[in-house]
């Protein structure tokens, strides 16, 4: 058997430098960076062995205590053997193979081996001493069994099952895994024991390059989002407090290669204290972690100074680390949720925001909870109800319902909490069966109001399926249909309009009356209204109020209330406070007037009782 320690202090020397590099660059701080590590150092720990084995210890054999050799022999295969097994960790851990049954195995494998390994002194297995001279019983080409079988095994678990990987590095790892290969088997076939060592640190290469390496994808040097995300978890790991800076720069590709740019960033670094990387998030969005909140206070009017210079739009968000916030993608939701609420070109974040993202996130869950469910009964959706009073027949005749939620936590909650939340995720719909479904139910066993109306999402109204999911619900239950009313909002874009036209028909077909609600808000368009199959207009408090203030707006809402009215259409207005509201508006052909004056929604479970009972001073003040 021949040996050199040129290989192995060389791979030694170079695992040590490796190390060195890891530290001084940046990698994702994860587990697999552990088994990196404790690679790196096993080997360097491996190569030390095999040197002092081979050069120091086998020609002395008969001369220093059997035992020695064998402790120092068993050492060195073991920290091989241990090697391997790192390396099949690394790789489950970067397919995410989590089967338990295959750990065990492993497990079981490894120490049959150590045991082999070990004991090879009495069985004589593997390595021995007789009569002062070594052997190697079947040991070493078990060993290499392991090794041939290991390595095809790992690299085909990459490829096949890392599917984000492309055929370049695809390729590098067959060939680093082949080479390695090739020399452990020509090793064997020439009795050498020179580059076993080598044939470990190879893959440990490819691994660091390939799957380790530092993410800098931009010209001028800020980390990805991947280790954005290893950074900030570290960080909430560590329970570290810390400041998460986002900040956006509207068309930032537009300057992002000149020089200049580069500059100011390293004095914006150097003013601002700022030691961590920069990390991009998207084209337009950059996060910056500070790990002290001193310089929050300078930030907004150094980004005004950039804006001055570049003349782009910015958003920056100063959030301090928080409870609300679990992992990188909280960070995100939590910015993308204030870039909602607040127009501020810079906001530095206090707890009742975080406060407020808190209850947000809870709706969040709750609505996506509900939607899942889809529990038409749902005890969180309660339905409630404000009536309308009816000019001519001088009652309440009919009432709008709407929804509340009541959820843990938080309890009642009000639709501006919720509504919006619900028409992003597209649970809406599932709110609206609920409702329906509760309000026919109610219907079906109440003869009072003569109507009820629900208010339907524009967001829902364009999807497939939503008219048959309707139908179905009315279909459970047994009321004259000119009972209900559906409550839409004017569809700004005209490109829906036809649709929306023939599935309102349809229902206006089986009796529904529908109504055109918050008419007089955003961008009303007269030619798309009188093209709609509408019942009543509802005019919304807006117009209400302006009639009251000046007389110009009186004229324009005298005159729409006219034109709706001569075309057929009844009249309601919305918002009624005060009996002057009630007065101008009954002079503007109200057909029905809603309001706090008469009423707030109340829970529907009430109706029948208030309409039973109507308050005694709204009905007075009404007709006097
Ligand atoms: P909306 O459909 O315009 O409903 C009228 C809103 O005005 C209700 O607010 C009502 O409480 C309020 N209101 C009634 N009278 C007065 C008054 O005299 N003064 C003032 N200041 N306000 C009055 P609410 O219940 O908070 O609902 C807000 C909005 O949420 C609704 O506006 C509607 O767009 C939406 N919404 C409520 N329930 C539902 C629902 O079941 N489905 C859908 N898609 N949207 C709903
Ligand atoms: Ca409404
Ligand atoms: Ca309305």
């Amino acid at each position: 058997m021949s040996y050199s320690y040129v290989c192995d202090l060389t791979v030694a020397v170079l695992s040590v430098m490796v190390l060195f590099m890891i530290n001084m660059v940046y990698v994702p701080r994860n587990r697999r960076l552990l088994y990196v590590k404790l690679a790196l150092y096993n080997l360097i720990y491996a190569c030390i062995l095999s040197i002092f084995f081979y050069e120091y210890l086998l020609p002395r054999v008969g001369l220093v205590n059997d035992l020695w050799v064998y402790l120092i022999h068993n050492a060195q295969q073991i920290s091989l053997i241990t090697e391997l097994l790192l390396f099949i960790f690394y790789v489950f851990n970067l397919v995410g193979y989590k089967n338990r049954k295959a750990y065990v195995m492993l497990g079981v494998a490894v120490l049959l081996f150590y045991a082999l390994e070990l004991t090879s002194i009495k069985t004589r297995i593997g390595f021995y001493i007789e009569g002062n001279m070594i052997h190697n019983g079947s040991i070493t080409s078990l060993y290499l069994l392991w090794y041939v079988m290991a390595m095809p095994v790992l690299a085909v678990t990459i490829i096949r099952k890392n599917r984000i990987i492309i055929s370049r590095i695809y390729r590098a790892v067959s060939v680093a895994f082949g080479l390695c290969l090739g020399i452990t088997v020509l090793q064997y076939l020439c009795h050498t024991d020179t580059y076993t060592t080598l044939t470990y640190f190879i893959p440990i290469l490819i691994i660091v390059f390939l799957f380790h390496s530092n993410s800098y994808n931009s010209t001028y040097g800020a980390l990805d989002r991947e280790a954005l995300r290893g950074r900030a978890e570290e960080l909430i790991r560590r329970h570290n407090s810390f400041y998460f800076v986002y900040v956006r720069i509207n068309h930032f590709t537009s300057i992002e290669t000149e020089q200049c740019i580069l500059e100011d960033f390293k004095s914006f670094a150097e003013k601002t204290d700022y030691t961590d990387y920069l990390f991009r998030y998207d084209d337009e969005t950059f996060i910056l972690l500070y790990r002290s909140g001193e310089c929050m206070d300078m930030l907004a009017g150094l980004f005004e100074e950039l804006h001055t210079r570049y003349q782009l739009g910015h958003r920056v968000l100063a959030i301090p680390s928080n409870d609300a916030c679990h992992s990188l993608r909280d960070y995100i939701e939590l910015c993308r949720y204030l870039r909602g609420k607040h127009e501020e070109s810079y906001l530095r974040v206090g707890d009742q925001e975080i406060a407020d993202f808190k209850k947000y996130l809870i709706v969040k869950n709750q609505l996506s909870d509900i939607a899942e469910q889809m529990d038409l009964e749902d005890e969180r959706v309660l339905v409630y109800c404000q009536p309308i009073y009816d000019v001519r027949r001088q009652a309440f005749t009919t009432a709008e319902s709407l929804m509340r939620l009541e959820l843990p936590e938080l309890g009642l909650i009000y639709p501006d909490m919720f509504i919006p939340v619900a028409e992003q995720t597209g649970h809406i719909h599932a709110l609206t069966m609920i409702i329906l479904n509760k309000v026919c139910r109610y219907l079906s066993v109440h003869e009072q109001p003569d109507r009820i109306s629900v208010n339907f999402s524009m967001y829902e109204i364009t999807k497939s399926g939503f008219y048959d999911d309707i139908m179905r619900i009315l279909s459970g239950y047994q009321f004259d249909r000119s009972r209900i009313a559906f409550e839409i909002t004017e569809s700004l874009d005209a490109e829906h309009l036809d649709d929306i036209r023939v599935i309102l028909q349809e229902f206006r077909n089986i009796g529904i009356k529908i109504y055109l609600d918050d008419f007089g808000t955003g961008y009303s368009n007269l030619e798309h209204i009188t093209n709609l199959p509408i019942d009543v207009v509802k005019f919304d408090k807006s117009l209400v109020d302006s009639s009251g203030y000046s007389e110009r707006s009186k004229y324009l809402v005298e005159g729409m209330s006219n034109m709706f009215h001569s075309i057929g259409y009844q009249l309601l207005y919305e918002g009624i406070e005060t009996a002057p509201d009630q007065e101008r508006c009954i002079g503007m052909q109200a057909q029905y007037l809603q309001g706090y004056r008469y009423s707030k929604p109340i829970p529907i479970e009430q109706l029948a009782d208030f309409i039973k009972n109507p308050p005694k001073e709204s009905v007075e003040v009404k007709n006097a």
